[in-house]
């Protein structure tokens, strides 16, 4: 066996190898419950020596020739990996998650600064999360990741950029006829997306090295701004997103993507984090359409039209509905504005490509689809947990906001007489302002 990765090792430039392999007699299993499949099982223990550098085996023989190897606790192995093997476990880690479509990964302590926790009380108590009850209820664990997972020892924050090929922002919302969703919400639910691709990399992690982990994709309480800001995935601008800058390969930056989170208890070098570029500008304070980012940082949900139109159930109060134009679902204003969102890239994501024209549909055709039909076309899309009332609630207000016409008022009045009373009630309300 040891030939069978001395040949690829040499073709990698290494020099020489010494290395024996032991199978593995309990072959491991993925945390998704899938055995290591089709991969050679077993214990690689020994080194590769190049250019000076001791390599662990391990992690560059899987790296170079796809052969996942598993250290066993006490080994050689085991014990190099505890120490310079976190290093190149850590390179083999970045190297997968670019594999799987992520454009960056940071790896960070797994706790927060005590000012992070304190800017949060301060936000809760001023009562500014709404009616995001859920975010009060879990404050605990968002500032104490052990309540997530006790060992936990480092947070790898991962991010996806999802702006897709899709009809021009500034073109759909200067149309009021045309309704506006929110160019994350185009295509497949991420979460669906972020969670598998999270796994898949989790699972390769564990095929290699004996860990615990657990996945997360804005689906738990998990401050993730904050992790990723403190190992250096982007810093956090006066939106509150985080920001990006990629010199390499291709110049890039922007805050249009997702990101996700691997708990893990192994003690991974951590990245540093990177200063802030917002400097003197205020492009997204100045751009919000209802006054949401109150001051530099500090967002007050209860105005934030991405608040408004998906996660509040009720009545959208009546001085912000003229204020929402033709947004039906979510808002992306502050970062059009946003000047490092010049040169975002683009997503070649097959999951984030526009599901049935809803980068530029009409109003009117929206308000038409029946509960089913709603169902039916945003099956697998974010956009479907609102459910059919909301969406009807938000479009009856872009209806409202929308350039007096015959078709405008025949669609409004087509919907007068709706089961909800939400419904109804807003109905009302851009009948008023159709006439
Ligand atoms: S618009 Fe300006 S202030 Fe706002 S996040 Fe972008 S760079 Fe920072």
């Amino acid at each position: 066996m040891p030939q069978g990765f001395q040949y690829p090792a040499n073709q990698c430039g290494l020099s020489a190898t010494q290395a024996a392999f032991q199978p593995d007699v309990q072959p491991r299993r993925e945390q998704s419950g899938q055995p290591c499949a089709q991969r050679q099982r077993g214990c690689l223990i020994g080194e590769l020596h190049a250019c000076g550098e001791t390599v662990i085996i391990g992690a560059m023989s899987e790296i170079e020739i796809g052969h996942p190897v598993h250290p066993a606790k006490g080994t050689d192995a085991q014990a190099n990996l505890d120490a310079a093997g976190l290093a190149a476990l850590a390179v083999a880690i970045r190297r997968w998650a670019s594999e799987l479509g992520f454009s960056a990964l940071s790896i960070g302590e797994a706790k927060l600064s005590p000012r992070a926790g304190e800017e949060l009380r301060r936000w809760l108590a001023a009562g500014s999360h709404g009616d995001m009850d859920y975010m009060m209820r879990h404050a605990l664990k968002r500032t104490h990741p052990a309540k997530l997972m006790p060992n936990v020892s480092r947070v790898i924050s991962v991010r996806m950029p999802y702006w897709p090929d899709a009809a021009p922002a500034a073109e759909v919302l200067g149309n009021g006829a045309l309704a506006y969703v929110s160019r994350y919400a185009l295509g497949r639910d991420y979460h669906k997306t972020m969670r598998s691709r999270l796994q898949k990399l989790a699972d390769r992690i564990t095929c290699a090295v004996p860990a615990d982990t657990r996945v997360f994709t804005d689906s738990a309480p998990v401050f993730e701004t904050e992790f990723a800001q403190r190992s250096g995935l982007g810093w956090r601008g006066k939106h509150t997103l985080l920001i990006a800058r990629d010199p390499e390969p291709k110049p890039s930056s922007g805050s249009c993507f997702f990101i996700g989170e691997i708990f893990i208890d192994l003690p991974l070098p951590v990245d540093a984090p990177v200063s802030g570029h917002c400097g003197r500008c205020t492009a997204c304070l100045d751009a919000c359409p209802t006054g949401a980012i109150i001051a530099p940082y500090r967002l007050d949900a209860r105005r934030c039209i991405s608040y408004l139109t998906v996660e509040h159930p009720g009545s959208i109060p009546e001085p912000l509905r003229p204020l929402l134009g033709n947004r039906i679902y979510g808002c992306d204003d502050c970062q059009l504005a946003c000047p490092w969102n010049r040169r975002g890239p683009q997503s070649a994501e097959k999951d984030f490509a526009v599901r049935n024209g809803l980068d530029s549909a009409s109003l009117v055709s929206l308000f038409a689809w029946s509960e089913a039909e709603f169902l039916q076309r945003t099956a697998g899309s974010p956009i479907r947990r609102i459910g059919h009332e909301r969406w009807l609630r938000n479009i009856a207000v872009a209806l409202g906001n929308a350039p007096r016409s015959p078709e405008h008022l025949a669609a409004l009045r087509a919907r007068a007489g709706d089961t909800s009373a939400l419904v109804r009630e807003h109905v009302q309300w851009a009948l008023g302002r159709q006439f």
